[in-house]
């Protein structure tokens, strides 16, 4: 109730805040206030929609920066994190394990974490970390080297470090933690490494470990009691069923973009890697729990379903996108799946029962489609690239395969308008060259079994963002970007889309029509999703901007085509006002200065 009574007030900026404490309900009513930004996702669903409309399709033209903030040092590199901001303060993560708190208001900075790394990390895919999630008095994030951290955040003291696991072995992790029931789920990076993915929950205010879910079938779970004694709690699927020999050993199947979580399910859905190695043909079977959507009840660590996107995996399609749910009507909790094989997929959030699945990209080469009746991809099988053992032993055949590994969609997050009922989609065409090689298992070294190129498929764009109807399957409409789309997106019942490009813009479009209405220049390229909170009753809204990711590290043909981009490292805010902005170059659109 005083949750809801101090939200309400703060929402007429009547009062400002004294330093409560986050609970589990105020994280419950965060997508429904949209006066601060506690989880990744703008609320658990991780829908990205915020109620605010302040800032709307009327007077967007207006929205012009208040602050900026440099996270500084010689560290630039990719910029994926979602800031998080509670009580006047945000807490905003930056490349190599770097935690910031900045006065919301002014951008002055109160405290910086600095993660102390030990040589030999292992990240496949830049020094990134997409966020902090909040609890209690507490902001805990994630580190490179597989620690999990709990700073003051009034001080930024440790209040509590734990160990995942080991990185000489090749874990480490990125993703953004979230609260579910009092618990921090985490998952783990490292599925080129040959690790075992799992979903890990502990007590969020201690530290300690509740309960650990493998999601390579074949795996025991646990549970663990006050003490810390562990106990099992029932091996993940059936070992021996879907891996041959001790392959599951090494299965991969990282979790490493973290997870979503329904209160109203009480399930958290976590998105699985690949499965190790790439070379498809070392593992015949479907390779479980890799390339799914995994639900987890949260209060016993049992997977309630699972729902596999590419059974037996031969391109690197990681399942690990966010799974985000969504009233559908007539009682009917579904979610939606924009997955890195290219295809969109609609499931029951209760029962994992395939609806709905279609095309968000032009060009897929691996399937013609997903069978709605058996849940299975129609395979097109002499797109597989080549088993070496089938020639000279050396290297099998090369395919071109649509979508690339790098994903119809990779890490950056969509959004989900319950006033659109659309899906806005960050989606990117291209395509690769991919083969095979033999590969055995070595601790701490990559564990592919293949070769790639990244190859462009169209002159004039390869990123689009796109909006889904999930009843139909339909584009409704879409704005094509030159470069690949890296950042997630954001949309408000003020009718707009946000979303940044690797050319360094924040841009705005009409919710409904995709024409855009607004746009800024960073400075560098936008590879992270934007946020909006209420600041002392005004609406804001803020981005990260700094170039980089896994694109400029593997993308090919691709990374030559955009290694002009310059790295960077800030964050940007905005709000409503007539500070002079740069004019556009999107003909028609209007600035503050324009005006
Ligand atoms: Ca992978």
């Amino acid at each position: 109730m005083r949750t809801h009574l101090t939200a309400a007030l703060a929402l007429l900026g009547i009062v400002t805040f004294t330093h409560a404490a986050v609970t589990d309900a105020m994280i419950e009513g965060e997508p429904k206030t949209g006066a601060e930004v506690l989880s990744w996702g703008l609320g658990t669903q991780g829908q990205r929609y915020s109620p605010l409309k302040q800032v709307n399709t009327s007077n967007v033209a207006k929205l012009s920066p208040v602050w900026a903030f440099s996270f500084g040092g010689e560290k630039q590199r990719g910029q994926e994190s979602q800031p998080v901001i509670h009580q006047g303060r945000m807490f905003v993560t930056a490349s190599y394990s770097r935690l910031f708190a900045l006065d919301a208001a002014t951008g002055k900075k109160l405290w910086k974490y600095e993660h102390r790394l030990p040589e030999g990390i292992m990240p496949c895919c830049d020094v990134v970390n997409r966020g902090a999630a909040l609890y209690d008095n507490l902001v805990i994030f994630s580190t490179l080297d597989a620690q999990l951290i709990a700073l003051d955040q009034a001080t930024g003291d440790v209040v509590w470090k734990e160990k995942i696991d080991d990185y000489q072995a090749g874990y480490s992790n990125t993703s953004a933690p979230i609260i579910a029931q009092g618990l921090v789920l985490t998952g783990v990076s490292g599925g080129e490494f040959g690790v075992v993915g799992r979903v890990e929950a502990r007590n969020a205010k201690t530290g300690q470990l509740v309960w650990v879910r493998p999601t390579v079938e074949g795996h025991m779970g646990k549970v663990f009691d006050k003490d810390g004694n562990a106990k099992d709690n029932g091996i993940s699927g059936t070992t021996g069923k879907t891996w041959p020999g001790d392959l599951y050993k090494t299965g991969g199947a990282a979790t490493w973009l973290g997870g979503t979580y329904d209160p109203k399910t009480g399930l958290a859905y976590f998105g699985t890697g690949n499965p190790a190695p790439w070379n498809s043909h070392l593992r015949k079977g479907d390779n479980l729990f890799s390339c799914s959507t995994v639900a987890i009840d949260v209060k016993t660590g049992q997977i309630k379903w699972h729902y596999q996107n590419t059974p037996n995996d031969g391109w690197d399609f990681d399942g690990v996108n966010e799974f985000v749910t969504y009233d559908a009507g007539n009682g009917k909790r579904l979610g939606g799946k924009a997955d890195r094989n290219g295809f969109f997929y609609v499931i029951d959030a209760h029962t994992g029962k395939l609806e709905n699945a279609f095309p968000f990209v032009k060009k897929i080469t691996w399937a013609t489609g997903v069978d709605l009746k058996t849940g299975r991809p129609n395979f097109v099988p002499e797109n597989r690239p080549g088993d070496p053992t089938a020639g000279d032993g050396k290297k099998g055949s090369t395919v071109f395969s649509a979508p690339s590994f790098l994903g119809g969609k990779n890490q950056q997050p969509m959004a989900y308008s319950p006033d659109t009922k659309l899906f806005y989609v960050p989606a990117n065409e291209w395509g690769m060259e991919i083969w095979n090689e033999p590969i055995a298992y070595k601790k701490g070294a990559a564990y592919l079994g293949a070769g790639f190129t990244i190859k462009t498929i169209n002159d004039d764009h390869i990123g689009a963002l796109r909006a889904m109807d999930p009843k139909t399957g339909k584009i409704v409409w879409e704005v094509k970007n030159g470069a690949p789309l890296w950042g997630g997106v954001m949309t408000t019942a003020g009718n707009l889309v946000f979303w940044g490009t690797p050319e360094g813009y924040l841009k705005a479009a009409d919710a409904r029509t995709g024409k855009v209405v607004w746009e800024f220049q960073t400075g560098s390229g936008v590879v992270a999703p934007p946020v909006t909170w209420l600041q002392n009753g005004e609406q804001y809204v803020a981005v990260v901007s700094g170039w980089g990711g896994a694109v400029p590290l593997w993308g090919g043909d691709v990374a030559k085509k955009v290694n002009y981009l310059e790295q960077g490292g800030m964050v940007w805010v905005f709000k409503l006002g007539d500070r002079p902005a740069a004019r556009s170059t999107v003909p028609g659109v209007q600035t503050a200065q324009a005006r």
